[in-house]
């Protein structure tokens, strides 16, 4: 479909997601997915994600392909001094819904008057991006939202504004913190069993009924029930009380997890990895034996203080493993991640240090045993996917969330204590490679890895939700 009519009678899909890893990566494989059913795609990256994209992965990576164009908008935030961190969250958010909107209405206006380009025919927000959804409506084209957590991390912000109403948040004061308040069980959100208040995403651990994130994450949720309907990065068997749960709320709730089953090979040249991935490990990895390896990452965004970084460092020295051990410059609060020096001479030989991989890849890789994980939710779903067990370690967000379902749910991680000892580091990696309760974690992480397959394989609830998904966004209605 090259020639120009062709191009004007493809429908036109404009993908945006929040400009931060765990939002891009999975908004690229739907893209990519989209356009391998025929879209001609138009993903709209924030100015400094694009910049940075072009430093980590080329000028190729953004040259699109025949029918898949790149765009960018500005995120409204200062130029920082360091150009290669993840941004403040909070800021972020805040930012791009207020200065992200009018960029964006002017580029749609701007295709849609592009000679010989398709009209856009639908946009996908991201789910805290819904100022995209709103332009969208406004302009008459279909938008609908894509929050890329877990299905039951997005039930848990839903129910943000019924737990401040029934008086659970804010909390009195900080001792709720630690006073064993966070275990309160919450036995009235539908689909969520056994739920308690820690496990809940964490930005209701405030005391300030003005918080931030617990106004933001809490009122992206509801203005989801604005939007056509809602996409999720999941799949039905892993999660199934909790999606007949929303699809009692939401007319149209698409599953098509694990998407990046989906995405177009053809298109493999372009990637979203915001930083420079270090490849080298994979050699290091075939070297090793099968299922020997502990392999450490914490994500994009995770901070921790020096001291928990010690705690993980002396905990990996002491469990005798070898380890792959991703550290991003900025993964310590206020200062570069600096590793003990005893630390990296007794352990060389056995582990090495990395700043960014390509994660997917570890994973499959036979070698790995183990992932020690912030349990974002793409990391968790990857790690299901791949049928790794895990050590659970959530910062924030919907981390808690997905950690309570993976280890009491799904029965495929065991959770480290929030203040890290380098004995229980030992003792979870040991239990969880060599103990009983390792061994059942493997089988049933093999069992979802299965069901992850038959997922998105003919006739998985995945791949048709992702054909009931394409037909709704080609014909505006069902
Ligand atoms: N990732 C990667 N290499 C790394 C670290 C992370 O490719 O060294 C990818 C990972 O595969 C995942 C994403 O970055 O797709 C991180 O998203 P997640 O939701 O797990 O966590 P977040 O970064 O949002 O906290």
């Amino acid at each position: 479909m090259s020639s120009g009519k062709a191009a004007q009678q493809r429908p036109h899909a404009v993908l945006i997601p929040q400009p931060a890893q765990g939002h891009v990566t999975p908004m690229l494989h739907l893209a990519k997915a989209l356009h391998a059913r025929g879209f001609h795609v138009t993903y709209v990256n924030s100015e400094y994600n694009h910049r940075r994209l072009l430093r980590s992965r080329g000028p190729g990576s953004l040259a699109g392909a025949d029918g898949f164009r790149f765009e960018a908008v500005p995120d409204g935030l200062p130029p920082s001094g360091n150009d290669d961190v993840t941004q403040d969250i909070a800021a972020l958010c805040l930012s791009t819904t207020a200065h992200s909107a009018a960029p964006f209405r002017d580029l749609l206006a701007r295709l849609n008057a592009t000679p010989g380009g398709p009209p856009v025919s639908c946009v996908i927000a991201d789910g805290v991006m819904s100022f995209a959804q709103r332009v969208a409506e406004q302009m008459g084209i279909l938008a609908l939202v894509f929050w890329t957590t877990s299905a039951c991390g997005f039930l848990g912000y839903l129910h943000f504004a019924e737990l401040i109403r029934r008086g659970y948040v804010p909390l009195k004061d900080e001792n709720d913190l630690r006073n064993g308040y966070l275990d309160t069980g919450i036995d009235w959100i539908p689909g969520m069993p056994g739920i308690r208040l820690k496990d809940i995403p964490s930005f209701i651990r405030t005391t300030d009924r003005d918080d931030v994130m617990l106004n933001f994450d809490g009122g992206e949720a509801q203005n989801a029930r604005g939007a056509r309907g809602v996409i999720l990065n999941t799949y039905d068997a892993l999660e199934q009380d909790v999606v007949d749960a929303l699809r009692r709320e939401f007319p149209r709730v698409y599953t098509v997890g694990p998407l990046a089953a989906f995405a177009n090979d053809a298109l493999d040249a372009i990637g979203g990895n915001l930083w420079k991935e270090d490849t080298s490990c994979l050699r290091w990895l075939g070297a090793q034996r099968p299922g020997s390896v502990v392999y450490v990452n914490f994500g994009s965004i995770t901070v921790m203080a020096p001291a928990q970084l010690a705690e993980f460092a002396w905990g990996l020295a002491g469990c005798g493993r070898p380890f792959l051990w991703v550290v991003r410059p900025d993964l310590v609060s206020g200062e570069t991640a600096m590793l003990p020096e005893e630390f990296v001479a007794d352990t060389r030989g056995r582990g090495i240090l990395a700043s960014w991989c390509p994660q997917e890849l570890v994973l499959s890789h036979p070698s790995v045993g183990l992932f020690l994980t912030h349990c974002g939710w793409n990391s968790t779903l990857e790690s299901i996917c791949a049928g790794v067990p895990m050590l659970c370690w959530p910062f924030f967000a919907e981390q808690p969330t997905n950690c309570r379902y993976v280890c009491a749910k799904w029965g495929v991680g065991m959770e480290i204590d929030n203040d890290v000892s380098r004995e229980e580091v030992v003792r979870l990696v040991h239990e969880a490679m060599d103990g009983d309760s390792g061994k059942a974690m493997r089988v049933k992480a093999m069992a979802w890895k299965e069901k992850a397959r038959q997922a998105v394989d003919d006739g998985g609830s995945s791949k048709e939700n992702l054909d009931r998904l394409v037909e709704f966004l080609l014909a505006g209605d069902d």
